[in-house]
């Protein structure tokens, strides 16, 4: 039997950077994954790449784990978005976002998964008061006598005076503690391949909505980017199994010819020549509660977005940064950790922020993946009118950087 103040099911980006913030704060933390934490820096654990908004680079700057993340984060410089069809020229209606209209060296970064779960595991193993345990699932929470005690698969238990779960989409605790999530599938699956191109990208970020859904390519370092392709669920098989040569054509065919040629990349070269490929089911829901007493979500187990604006993470990770603050303002007052009125301060802080994103994320991708004339003529007006005055620019650039709502301290760069 461990004793902790909290326990985490689930340390991958949100989980482990909650431990840490939480450990910081002097709080004694345990982090249990199901898969262990080596794996998960694999090149083929997780193909993807996340688009850092610039408070989260602020909260991994005051989390000390910035720094070992940098030399591997592009920054981006420009955000382009634009409509149109693989077989058709763009709309001449466009979304340009730049960093020097702000002010900002940046608007953001983009760097791979496994250089986020590096650094933060580098740091976390390095942090007394943080144990992670690893392969280890969470398989149960009993709350009795004013504590928890989770259950471990490898016979262990932990009693703590809080649980967390930070265990992504499909999260069996969830359940188990009765909390029910409002939520459906999307018919659209997110396929994702790191990309060399022979031109530089120079910074800018691209969105090309495409009838099937956006387009993305983020600029990652060097000449190279990270393509996150949302295709019609019953096309990706048929995409996925292509060979090198025309999985290359059909990726030319949607990129344009801005940076000149362009190729998916291997992650290794030995390997089977469509390894460098991965493909996600995309889908939607909210908890209808973010908390019960003793017992907590966060991430993706709270909610589960759409990618379109690449904020899923960014928006756990404020879940994250806002419990670690809750939860260290109760202590420091004497109160319970685990009670139902402090935890309730968080649900408030984070529930109404994670619909509203979540809702916006959802209409975004209807009015967008489609090639209807009507809906097309809409969000064409629609662009151009934004894109030609200069504070409604500037409103979603600051969106885009995560600088809106109430931010937690970490999030403005301070210790929680
Ligand atoms: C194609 C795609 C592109 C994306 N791009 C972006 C982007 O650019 N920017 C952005 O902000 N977001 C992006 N996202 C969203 C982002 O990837 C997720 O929001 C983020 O990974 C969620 O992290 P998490 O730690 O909450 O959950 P997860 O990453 O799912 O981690 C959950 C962890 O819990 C563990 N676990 C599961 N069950 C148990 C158990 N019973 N016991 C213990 N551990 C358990 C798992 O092993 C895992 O390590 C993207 C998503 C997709 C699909």
């Amino acid at each position: 039997m461990r004793r902790a103040d909290i326990v985490i099911s689930g340390g991958g980006m949100v989980g482990l950077s909650l431990g840490l913030a939480l450990a910081q704060g002097g709080f004694r933390t345990v982090v249990a994954d199901t898969a262990p934490f080596a794996a998960q820096l694999e090149a083929a654990f997780d193909g993807r790449v996340s688009a850092l908004a610039y408070a989260t680079i602020r909260m991994y700057r005051a989390l000390g784990v910035w720094e070992a993340m940098a030399p591997n984060a592009q920054a981006i410089r420009e955000i382009l978005v634009t409509d149109g069809a693989p077989s058709r020229a763009a709309s001449p209606f466009s979304l340009h976002f730049d960093a020097e209209e702000v002010g900002a060296p940046q608007l953001g970064a983009i760097v791979e998964n496994r250089h986020i779960r590096a650094a933060l595991f580098a740091q976390a193993r390095a942090q007394k008061n943080l144990t992670l345990i690893a392969p280890a699932a969470v398989t149960g929470v009993t709350v009795a006598g004013g504590g928890v005690t989770a259950t471990l698969a490898n016979g262990e238990t932990v009693q703590a005076a809080l649980a967390v779960a930070a265990d992504g989409r499909v999260s069996p605790l969830r359940e188990a503690m009765g909390i029910k999530v409002i939520g459906w599938s999307y018919p659209q699956i997110g396929i994702v391949a790191t990309v060399e191109h022979e031109k530089p990208h120079n910074g800018v970020a691209y969105e090309h909505f495409l009838p099937a859904g956006p387009f993305a390519i983020l600029p990652m370092t060097g000449n190279r980017s990270s393509l996150v392709w949302t295709e019609k669920k019953e096309l990706a098989p048929a995409l996925l199994a292509l060979d090198e040569a025309r999985f290359n054509e059909e990726l030319s065919r949607r990129f344009g010819a801005h940076l000149g040629a362009v190729k998916a990349a291997s992650f290794d070269k030995g390997a089977h020549p469509r390894a460098g490929r991965w493909s996600y089911p995309l889908s939607f829901h909210i908890a209808r509660d973010f908390v019960k007493a003793r017992f907590a979500l966060a991430g993706d187990c709270a909610h589960g977005i759409h990618p379109i604006a690449g904020q899923g993470l960014n928006l756990g990770l404020k879940d994250a940064a806002a419990l670690a603050e809750v939860l260290l303002d109760a202590a420091r007052l004497g109160q319970d950790i685990g009670a139902l009125d402090v935890l309730k301060r968080y649900e408030r802080w984070r529930r109404f922020d994670s619909v509203a994103l979540a809702a916006s994320t959802d209409a975004l991708n209807r009015l967008f993946s489609n090639d209807i004339a009507p809906l097309r003529a809409i969000r064409d007006i629609g662009m151009g009118i934004v894109d030609s005055i200069g504070p409604a620019r500037r409103f979603f650039m600051r969106h885009a950087g995560g600088d809106v709502g109430k931010l937690p301290k970490l999030m403005r760069g301070e210790a929680a």
